[in-house]
């Protein structure tokens, strides 16, 4: 058999590396910039790491490593036993490890960490005697075996955690710290037994076999439920696995001037440009991120050791400016020395991601391109999150009952729930809840996902609950402390107060604040300078988002306009930057008031009189409303759409509304009910809608034109700009186009001959039926504009009903086995399929009038992927819904970028 010449494994340690800065996708995101941090001189404890290449071949192998890893990876201990001076597990000179996780992507918590591997009673107590703290030793131990044992063979944490406990109580120690040395022998006792009962053998004493079963527990936590639901969830796609960093252990657990932490460079949750982080002295690794003990913050660690705090200010602004971004840190401190286990780029809030990289810029740190290029579009709608509305609390003299972390912005009120299966089911009967819990775990995050907000009693800025909080943009107060939670009872109390489930609450994600109580959500500062409510001065997110907004809008190409069919929207949606009405569906000015009984007259017209006689009555209706949105645009072009739904969607369904109907009309119930059994169709979707409306009643698309061009015309008068832009829908042929052409453009020369003038306006086409895409070149012999309608482009290419595809289409798209469709095709464009008919389109549209305009206006126009791929197709402009035109322009600019 030949031999695998693959280089799996990767040393690093003394000031060199074997890896670099730029192989996240072999060494993963850790090992990447361990090697980094290694190469610049910061001190980082030598290690090596095995590549995701090793990972993936495991997983693909049946859990068998690729024939020459083993070798290597014990070739590269012998190098880092001869580096550190001791050996793994020695019964004199003892070397300890970690080994830990890291993909290229980071997924904080979802994969296994080992720490003080190399344990065995003999290294505890040469350890003991090395570093003369025989305390130290048996806890670091007594961490190993509960990790190892839980992590590597499956044993349930709770029977550690319960044993541990009574050791505690019987020898009445309040926090662990308080154990001695042989509390901890007599754990340690208990943790064997517990460990051979589940395992069925004895807790292994072979450093080796210990380094192997993690190796292995690592790459198999690739693949673990949680993990995989977390690459979902976070849209991770195309990675080869986890790499495996195998590091010497450095201690924060030998005494009181030892300590961990983590610190951002910048604070994660607003972005100010301050040293942010936490500490806890005599703790070890993930103690500060499990939230057990609540830690102090980082400006503290001066008091505690000036030097080491000191280096770490010095780091903090050499990783800026190496890494030109805001990043995340673990550090550990050993006797009051220094160490450096991990650098990575800061996850943050959209708040944080503005403010940092605007300030970076002006900083001049980063180019404008740069800035844009980072920042997630999809998190843009957070922008606009509620808030807590103050004037209710002041009014109502609402008193907060306590005060934790402010760990993820944004304002939540809802019913209190105590479990995340419980929140899960609430919310899916439609409340809104908050999740309260003492810490969460990633057990919970089904029920965060739901939750309107989320509430910890422990743990700081970085635990569960508060990462993962922000990372999905639900509020979050962590670590509220005084409040305690009894899962029990269902309660929650503090002072004499308490609430119990499904009670109301409200959190205040901004600030940590805490009422048992409701209050009203506001929207979002940004939103209230937008309508008015503040000042642009008084609100340095506004600021930061406008400064951001302009960089966005000098790098983009593509137009942003806004499907909206009220005069508020559009007033929303100019304010939120949009170019224009993309789509303005006509059918939604029909509901209101007397407008839909004027509109159930013309359907159950019986003539051509009496239905022209219906629509005269809607005429002064449709133009006083077009008017307005023309005056809201003030010279912005607008594309309105003739009817387009199938005329049954305006009659009533239940008898109450039938009865009201026939005494509105004076018409008899039946007549309704027989009317409403004519008009119905098997599949309305495909039926009689759209254009062809407007090709069997021409009148009421006289009576909608006339609206459009007189509405325009008056403005126009007004001395404000107009650009009308009437478009046919469902267009397959393009005789229907002409035809539909034909009779809009007899009522526009009406309506210019009876005032004695004219304005320019555009008549043109929606692109939704395949027929039309692939016979495009017909019809923009004729058509001024396409519009692609992706919504049923996609129905009708893919075959899925538009109203029930969601039955089985959450399986066809996360089923990632199968991969049938990557996205569902009616978030993101199926660009092989829908998105080859828009190409086929556009190129034929182009190929005879070159002058057409292109634009899309189904829900994909607002879709990041889409607009990436609109921009490749080379469209106009994404046309989408007001909250979503901040997004599609960074979108825009970003696909300038990637390009
Ligand atoms: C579409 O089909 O994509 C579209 C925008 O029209 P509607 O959703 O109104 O059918
Ligand atoms: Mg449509």
């Amino acid at each position: 058999m030949s031999k695998d010449k693959t280089k799996y494994v990767y040393f690093f340690g003394e000031g060199k590396a074997e890896g670099t800065g730029s192989m996240k996708d072999l060494l993963g995101g850790k090992g990447a910039n361990l090697a980094d941090m290694t190469s610049i001189g910061l001190p980082v404890p030598p290690g090596f790491t095995i590549s995701t290449e090793a990972c993936a071949y495991y997983s693909a192998h049946d859990s068998q490593y690729p024939e020459a890893l083993r070798e290597e990876v014990l070739e590269h201990l012998a190098h880092l036993e001869q580096v550190m001076g001791a050996k793994l597990g020695d019964s004199e000179n003892p070397l300890l490890v970690s080994v830990r996780s890291g993909a290229a992507q980071s997924m904080p918590g979802m994969m296994d960490t080992v720490l003080n591997l190399g344990m065995t009673p003999d290294s505890a107590r040469a350890l003991a005697k090395k570093t003369n703290n025989e305390r130290f030793a048996w806890d670091s131990y007594r961490r190993f075996m509960q990790m190892f044992g839980d992590v590597v063979m499956g044993v349930p944490h709770h029977s550690f955690e319960e044993a541990l406990e009574a050791v505690k109580q019987e020898r009445n120690r309040k926090i662990d710290t308080e154990l001695d040395v042989e509390d901890l022998k007599e754990v340690i006792a208990r943790y064997r037994e517990i460990y051979k009962k589940v395992v069925g053998e004895d807790f292994p004493t072979d450093p080796i076999d210990q380094l192997f079963k993690a190796i292995n527990a690592v790459f198999g936590s690739w693949n673990n439920e949680r993990a995989i639901k977390y690459r979902q969830m976070n849209d991770i796609r195309g990675l080869l696995g986890t790499a495996v960093n195998v590091q010497s252990m450095v201690f924060g657990n030998m005494g009181n001037t030892s300590g961990t932490g983590v610190a951002f460079t910048r604070d994660p949750s607003t972005g100010e440009n301050k040293f942010y982080g936490e500490y806890l002295m005599n703790a070890q690794g993930e103690d500060v991120v499990a939230g057990i003990r609540t830690p102090a913050t980082i400006d503290t660690l001066r008091e505690v050791n000036e030097s080491v705090y000191n280096q770490l200010v010095d780091i903090r602004e050499l990783l800026e400016k190496h890494y030109k971004d805001m990043q995340d840190i673990e550090f550990t401190i050993q006797e009051g020395k220094l160490f450096m286990l991990q650098t990575r780029n800061g996850k943050r809030t959209i708040f944080s991601w503005l403010r940092s990289q605007v300030e970076m810029v002006e900083e001049g740190l980063i180019s404008k391109e740069v800035a844009v290029s980072r920042v997630p579009a999809g998190e843009f709608n957070k922008l606009f999150a509620p808030v807590l509305d103050g004037d209710e609390i002041e009014k109502e003299g609402v008193k907060q009952v306590a005060k934790g972390l402010n760990a993820s912005p944004g304002g939540a009120c809802g019913q209190v729930y105590f479990s995340a299966e419980k929140a899960e089911e609430m919310a899916a009967e439609g409340k809104d809840v908050i999740l309260a819990r003492i810490e969460t775990s990633p057990e919970d995050i089904g029920g965060m996902a739901v939750a309107k907000g989320v509430l910890t009693t422990r743990g700081g800025m970085t635990s569960h609950a508060a990462v993962v909080a922000r990372g999905m943009g639900v509020p979050c107060v962590s670590g509220a402390g005084d409040i305690t939670i009894d899962y029990r009872k269902g309660t929650m109390s503090i002072d004499g107060q308490s609430v119990k489930e499904g009670d109301f609450i409200s959190i205040d994600g901004f600030t940590g604040q805490v009422y048992f109580a409701h209050i009203k959500v506001r929207p979002s500062e940004i939103v209230q300078v937008l309508n008015g409510v503040m000042k642009a001065e008084d609100s340095l997110l506004f600021q930061n988002y406008n400064t951001f907004m302009t960089y966005v809008d000098e790098i983009r190409t593509l137009r942003v306009r806004t499907n909206a069919d009220t005069p508020a929207d559009t007033h929303m949606a100019v304010q939120l930057g949009a170019e224009g009405i993309g789509l303005c569906r006509t059918e939604h000015m029909f509901f209101g008031g007397q407008r839909i009984v004027s509109i159930r007259k013309m359907i159950l017209a019986n003539n051509k009189v009496e239905r022209e006689k219906a629509l005269a009555e809607l005429l002064p209706m449709q133009r006083q409303d077009f008017e307005e949105i023309f005056t809201e645009l003030n010279g912005l072009p607008a594309t309105v759409r003739l009817l387009d739904p199938p005329l049954h969607e305006f009659l009533p369904n239940d008898h109450t509304s039938r009865h009201e109907m026939a005494l509105q009309l004076g018409i008899s119930v039946d007549e309704i009910a027989q009317k409403t059994a004519q008009l119905h169709e098997f599949n309305p979707m495909l039926g009689f809608r759209g254009c062809r409306l407007a090709i069997v009643y021409p009148e009421i698309l006289h009576m909608q034109v006339r609206a459009i061009v007189e509405a325009a015309m008056n403005v126009a008068d007004r001395g404000v700009e107009v650009h009308p832009e009437i478009m046919i829908p469902l267009v397959g042929h393009y005789k229907e186009f002409l035809y539909t052409k034909k009779q809009a453009e007899q009522t526009i020369e009406a309506v210019f001959a009876e005032r004695g003038k004219k304005i320019s306006y555009k008549l043109g086409t929606m692109i939704e039926v395949p027929r039309a895409a692939i016979t495009a070149d017909e019809i923009a012999k004729s058509a001024e504009f396409f519009s692609f309608g992706t919504n049923d482009l996609t129905q009708m290419t893919c075959g899925f009903s538009r109203d029930d595809a969601a039955s089985f289409l959450g399986p066809y798209v996360r089923d990632t086995d199968k991969g049938f469709y990557e996205y569902d095709p009616f978030e993101t464009i199926d660009v092989d399929g829908v998105g080859k008919m828009v190409k086929i389109a556009t190129e034929l549209g182009r190929s005879v009038n070159p002058k057409i305009k292109l634009g899309i206006c189904g829900e994909h126009g607002g879709d990041p992927r889409t607009i990436k791929f609109c921009q490749e197709v080379g469209l106009d402009y994404v046309s989408c819904s007001p909250f979503r035109v901040p997004i599609a322009r960074l979108a825009a600019a970003q696909a300038v970028l990637t390009k």
